[in-house]
């Protein structure tokens, strides 16, 4: 076994492949950007070399400056984690060159399976089974929409270079072909270098089913078998389990059976995944393979008691695998939940902030937190904005879930939108409980997930009005206490007026809706809240104390506890079965312009696309405005009332930075 290894990676997967080399006194070093010198997996490592500037094309992607580290530091093999250099040949390449062990399967494999396909070529020899469609060389648009015509549509165009759900359309009829054709080879283009592309026949409702596979230097092989992946975002994963509820031991075996098949015709070596397309009648198509450790790894450890990333290094360390098939036993059920700093009410349009409270739900056997990221950390620009992996596991699927949920309820985090009140309203949906999975689910199922509804915003309000008062009444008092004249009536706030009651008024913005509570005081603490912005109007016995951040409070006779962070003027209240976030609204309605009109400013650093309207022209209300392509993705910024634009700041082709205005915009009805 290796004394020490280099880990050519960040965030959570960097600290978790640290975790089981320190299991097994393995000695590890790390690698840093100028962005990460303060990270987590920095300061676990025993060493760490810094290796260059933020950007991942100037840090993680640089091979020669890992493989350095590794020289300089003596590791005697590299672990590549997943995405930067994992897929890389070349690199792989490069360290068997310099002696040091890539701990991944030969440079063939990954080759082998670069192309998606290069890879179906291999696949359809080997006897796997296809999704059917067209992955020959000749790239000519005409050869391309012949075949999809005489397949049928729908079809799916997708880059042979792919990954990440990247440069891929579907067409649903000839007549969106050639337009399809240049979207897809324009965002293939940009994210790959490369606009080849192939045609599939568009699986209308298939799961996506994959097998985690093993195989060792003497060439044994092993499946652990499979995971859901289909609960899917934009063509990527958002929440995976194992085993694939409803897939019989037939079709696990069948399964299993091909994805070997697979492994063994490019002579594999480590932990690869073989991922399928499962159709409504247990057909299954292969769709490529990851020549390397997965993301949503843990729910197959979680199933089988087995650590993979210590089988890397034992397969990479030139030892036998450690259990046969036969040996390999599935317990129980798990889940994983990816957190995301991404906002799900904007089409998941990734975020970036500071973590200002971050806190996980507590560790057990049931419960698994794997992150890169502490509270007071940034997600930034330069990489992928998952926050962390939510992994539970129990006896069976139900209970598993029930643990999800109460454990997507106790994830706390504030500074940044995240995903995890999406996740919760998805995991808790009936037919997510009744397993009715397919790659269309969230689509299919947006009016039962995205619920944030006036009920229950009309559920918490009483709370934030509560909180409000409770925390004015603290800092005026805190207020006094530092003051020269700490009795003076202007510290007081209990209510006193020469005339009328005493009504407060807040008017907040609670999850996207406006809405003023009205609190009026009134004897032994006890207040009424009415609203107005909602449906009701209604009157509420509210009474409470503020510890802190913990809020209890009674709620006409109902006791809930809360608890609320504040940050920047927005605060993150949650209770056990919910986040929301509220504001004051600040009563300057003026300059629409400002910082509070987010639509007008760049969502993150990226580059301008298009801009389809021209300057000095009347827009309606959603009407785009602007296109820009930032994170490989490309963003629509549109306008947010009926207006002109006056002036453009930026050009197509300009780089904007995250928060640069990007558009004069003049509403029509703003005074
Ligand atoms: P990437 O490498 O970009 O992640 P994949 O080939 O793995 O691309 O596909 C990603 C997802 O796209 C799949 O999980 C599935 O949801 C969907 N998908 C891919 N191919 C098809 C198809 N032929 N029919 C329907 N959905 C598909």
């Amino acid at each position: 076994m290796f004394d020490k290894i280099l880990i050519a990676n960040r965030g959570e997967i960097a600290c978790r492949v640290i975790r089981t080399a320190r299991k097994l006194g393995i000695r590890t070093v790390a690698v840093y950007s100028d962005a990460d010198a303060n990270a987590l997996h920095v300061t676990m490592a025993d060493e760490a070399v810094h290796i260059g500037a933020a950007p991942s094309k100037e840090s993680y992607l640089l091979s020669d400056r890992v493989l350095e580290a590794a020289k300089k530091t003596g590791a005697q093999a590299v672990h590549p984690g997943y995405g930067f250099l994992s897929e890389n040949a070349a690199f792989s390449a490069a360290c068997k060159a310099n002696n040091i062990v890539f701990i991944g399967p030969p440079v063939g494999a990954i080759e082998a399976m670069g192309s998606k396909s290069a890879a179906k070529t291999i696949m359809e020899k080997a006897g796997v089974p296809l999704v059917p469609g067209y992955h020959g060389d000749d790239q000519s648009p005409a050869i391309l929409k012949q075949h999809a015509d005489a397949m049928g549509y729908p079809v799916l165009l997708k880059a042979t270079a792919g990954g990440g759900g990247k440069g891929m359309r579907q067409v649903w009829s000839n007549e969106e072909f050639d337009e399809a054709l240049e979207a897809a080879k324009r965002e293939s283009l940009s994210s790959f270098g490369d606009d080849r592309m192939l045609v599939e026949k568009y699986l209308t409702q298939p799961r996506h089913v994959e097998i985690q596979v093993f195989c060792d230097q003497a060439g044994n092989g092993v499946y652990l078998f499979e995971r859901d992946c289909s609960v899917q975002r934009r063509h990527q994963k958002v929440i995976e389990e194992a085993p694939a509820p409803g897939v019989n031991d037939t079709v696990r075996s069948a399964m299993g059976d091909a994805a070997l098949l697979a492994a063994s015709a490019i002579n594999y070596e480590g932990a690869g995944t073989v991922e399928f397309l499962l159709d409504k009648d247990d057909t299954f198509y292969f769709m490529e393979m990851n020549t390397r450790l997965q993301v949503e790894h843990p729910v197959t450890e979680m199933i089988t008691g087995q650590d993979l990333v210590e089988w890397q290094l034992r397969v990479a360390a030139g030892q036998n695998l450690p259990l046969r098939q036969d040996e390999l036993k599935i317990n129980g059920h798990a889940f994983e939940a990816r957190i995301y700093a991404e906002d799900p009410d904007n089409d998941f349009l990734p975020v970036t902030g500071t973590l200002s409270y971050l806190q996980a739900p507590e560790e057990n056997t049931h419960v698994r937190v794997d992150t890169g990221v502490l509270q007071g950390d940034e997600v930034s620009i330069y990489y992928d904005p998952m926050i962390a992996k939510l992994i539970v596991w129990d006896e069976n699927r139900d209970r598993a879930l029930a643990r999800l949920a109460q454990a997507l309820s106790e994830y706390r985090i504030s500074g940044m939108t995240t995903n995890v009140e999406f996740l919760y309203n998805l995991a808790t949906t009936e037919p997510f409980r009744k397993a009715d999975l397919d790659t269309g689910f969230i689509d299919k199922h947006k009016e039962l997930i995205f619920h944030k509804n006036e009920a229950e915003i009309e559920r918490y309000l009483p709370l934030a009005a509560l909180y409000l008062i409770l925390k004015r009444k603290q800092d005026s008092l805190a207020l006094a206490s530092r003051s020269t004249d700490p009795y003076s009536p202007w510290h007081n706030n209990n209510g006193w007026r020469s005339c009328g009651a005493n009504i407060h008024d807040f008017p907040l913005l609670i999850n996207g809706h406006e809405i003023t509570a009205f609190v009026e005081e009134g004897t032994a603490n006890r207040l009424t809240l009415t609203s107005s912005g909602t449906d009701t109007q209604r009157s509420i016995q509210l009474s409470g104390t503020l510890d802190g951040n913990d809020l209890h409070a009674d709620v006409d006779g109902h006791r809930v506890h809360a608890s609320v962070v504040a940050h920047d003027g927005i605060y993150s209240l949650f209770t056990q079965d919910a986040a929301l976030q509220f504001s004051l609204i600040e009563p300057d309605y003026g300059d629409l312009d400002d910082g509070g009109a987010a639509g007008f400013t760049a969502p993150m650093t990226g580059t301008i696309v298009a801009l389809p309207v021209e300057a000095g022209s009347p827009v309606k209300k959603d009407q785009a405005i602007v296109i820009m392509e930032a994170m490989k993705m490309e963003h629509t910024i549109r306008a947010p009332a009926d207006g002109t634009v006056v002036e453009f700041y930026f050009q197509p082709g300009d780089l904007v930075d995250g928060g640069a205005e990007l558009v004069n915009f003049e509403a029509a009805d703003s005074e």
